[in-house]
């Protein structure tokens, strides 16, 4: 096992070795590094449903639900996913992870193409591989390179899927999603737009972004999990009948994997619910997050504030990121570095997620805090 200790090393070396944190306190008002973005994770309407869930069915449900572990529950689950998205169907799966990894060799293999934006997450990505089809990356939000892309595909002679998220994860911009839309019509690709950090916040029910621009009957697949702006675990797939029934064939992740714990979707289902009852909460959330963004100006950071509530700040070197996050956690304030492999060599940042755990004043506090560090540490970092 000495090759172990030797990676390792080289990890460290690097400045991309990582390790767990262990919290005392989760989701403190000083927390930016949650994805929980509407504080549903503790609502008592999601809590008290998982909890009842638990009670009448248990802490597990013992098999795959292809198998014996297949509760009405998670059909109420997938009809009220499908009602938020506005597609005909969807299905639950583990995580999103877990559903990038089944669903992507699901549609393409061997012969086929698929075209990713090269800030796409690592599930996308690791779906790719295990499928087999040619990979071909493009410039992150770059038009112009995926139709030279995709225009290139066409001599390949098999399928091309374009599989994009609709707002980045690590830089908190968003997709062109009807020019997307158009360019996959024009060259009979299919498209997949992963959701997972704009469920729940976009959208007039809550369904995401695909809704905000009224693109629901024109993507094919719409992936999203109930781990962020949902507070909870696991993830669901939105589309038609057959995509639903085909998926339940076909994707590995599904079919081989235990259904996921009755708590879990039994607070999914509040959660989904209250949503699409309280446009209030993601109201909220955009009002705070252009509030961050203007302390940080006014706390001197330079910036061209981006339209969510992930906000990068842009460091530049992984050394540099790590102790910024560190001179940050000295005082009180939770943040993430985020690092090369996760983000392009060279853009190492700080990752500043708003959530409605913080009230107004703890934003002001926050980028204070944040703009102390940097002139601590004699960095000039953007966002
Ligand atoms: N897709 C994207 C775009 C993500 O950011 C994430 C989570 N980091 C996932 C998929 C994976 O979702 P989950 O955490 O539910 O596995």
């Amino acid at each position: 096992m000495d090759f172990l200790k030797g990676r390792l090393a080289e990890q460290h070396a690097a400045g991309r070795h990582r390790q767990l944190q262990p919290l005392v306190e989760r989701g403190g008002r000083l927390d930016f590094s949650s994805n929980d973005y509407l504080a549903l994770s503790i609502h008592p309407e999601v809590v008290a449903a998982g909890r009842e869930a638990l009670t009448r069915y248990g802490a597990g449900v013992g098999a795959a639900r292809l198998m014996s572990g297949n509760l009405a529950l998670f059909h109420q689950l997938e009809e009220e996913v499908a009602s938020l998205k506005e597609c005909p169907a969807s299905l639950v799966f583990g995580s999103g992870y877990l559903a990038n990894v089944g669903i992507i060799p699901a549609l393409v293999g061997r012969g086929d193409t698929v075209l990713t934006d090269r800030l796409d997450h690592a599930s996308i990505y690791d779906g790719c591989r295990l499928s087999g089809a040619r990979l071909w990356r493009f410039r992150h939000n770059d038009l112009n390179h995926l139709e030279e892309l995709l225009r290139k595909s066409q001599d390949g002679g098999g399928r091309v899927l374009l599989a994009v998220e609709s707002l980045y994860s690590m830089d908190g911009d968003i997709a062109p999603l009807p020019e997307l839309v158009g360019l996959k019509e024009r060259y009979s690709a299919l498209l997949l737009v992963d959701e997972a950090h704009a469920t729940g916040l976009y959208g007039r029910h809550g369904g995401g972004l695909v809704q905000e621009f009224g693109l629901a009957d024109r993507v094919e697949v719409v992936i999203g999990t109930f781990g962020k702006a949902l507070g909870c675990y696991g993830a669901y797939v939105a589309g038609s009948e057959i995509l639903r029934d085909y998926l339940i064939n076909r994707a590995r992740s599904f079919i081989y994997s235990t259904g996921l714990p009755p708590a879990v979707i039994g607070a999914a289902l509040a959660a989904v619910r209250l949503v699409r009852r309280e446009p209030e909460l993601r109201r909220r959330l955009a009002e705070q997050a252009d509030y961050l963004k203007k302390c940080l100006i006014a706390e001197g950071l330079p910036g061209t504030p981006g339209p969510s509530q992930i906000i990068p700040i842009r460091v530049g070197e992984s050394g540099q990121a790590l102790e910024l996050a560190e001179k940050c956690r000295q005082s009180g304030l939770l943040v993430t570095a985020v690092r090369p492999p996760t983000v392009p060599e060279g853009s190492a940042r700080i990752r500043l997620s708003v959530t409605l755990h913080q009230k107004k004043p703890d934003l002001a506090l926050a980028a204070g805090r944040l703009a102390a560090a940097c002139r601590q540490l004699g960095l000039k970092p953007s966002f």
